[in-house]
């Protein structure tokens, strides 16, 4: 399986590591022809502001909107869960816009602004979250399955073959979101 990795700045190469360790092909995603042929896409965490005006430059925005739009399975994290957000709080900025959520950035303040826990995945089970200056989803539209909450916070939700996280499951040692999302590829679901 094909597996494009968005490599314009953030964590790709974390993810690309346990993808490779579980048999996928990655392709580092940076330009248009890089969208070719893959099986599915990561959205890794890193700055998502940095991330979007990268996405313009690049000429990779409207194309990726359009994939992802179209059904192509995408994992999201963090920063890359901002880029997909329809909405982003106190903010008139949105960049692919194709997950109908309003997210938080940066919603855990300073005081915790990185932290882990061991909370429930829907489907996973029991997954140790990483949180890094993470958003969290305030809203959802009403067909978007939310899989997990912390505190009484949305972190993880999936939305026809997207998936959106607030941590990071590439800095875990548990592979299981990573196997989730590949066996997603495989199986390229259609879109509702
Ligand atoms: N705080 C970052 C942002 O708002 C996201 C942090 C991350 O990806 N770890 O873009």
């Amino acid at each position: 399986m094909n597996i494009g990795v968005l490599a314009l700045q953030g964590a790709f190469i974390e993810h690309e590591r346990i993808l490779t360790k579980l048999g996928a092909v990655c392709t580092e995603v940076r330009q248009p022809s890089d969208l070719h042929g893959l099986d599915g896409i990561v959205l890794p965490g890193g700055e998502s502001t940095v991330q979007g005006q990268l996405l313009q430059k690049s000429g990779l925005l409207a194309p990726l909107r359009e994939l992802v739009t179209d059904g192509l399975p995408t994992l999201a994290t963090c920063a890359g869960l901002i880029l997909l957000a329809q909405k982003i709080r106190d903010s008139s900025v949105t960049h692919l816009g194709t997950l109908p959520v309003t997210v938080k950035r940066n919603a855990y303040g300073r005081q915790l602004s990185s932290f882990v826990t061991l909370e429930s995945v829907r489907g996973i089970g029991s997954y140790p979250m990483i949180f890094i200056r993470a958003p969290y989803v305030e809203r959802t539209a009403r067909n978007v399955e939310v899989l997990a909450e912390v505190n009484g916070n949305i972190v993880a939700v999936k939305y026809g073959n997207q998936i959106g996280l607030s941590f990071h499951p590439e800095l875990s040692e548990n592979l299981k979101i990573h196997e989730w999302f590949l066996s997603l590829c495989a199986k390229r679901e259609k879109y509702f």
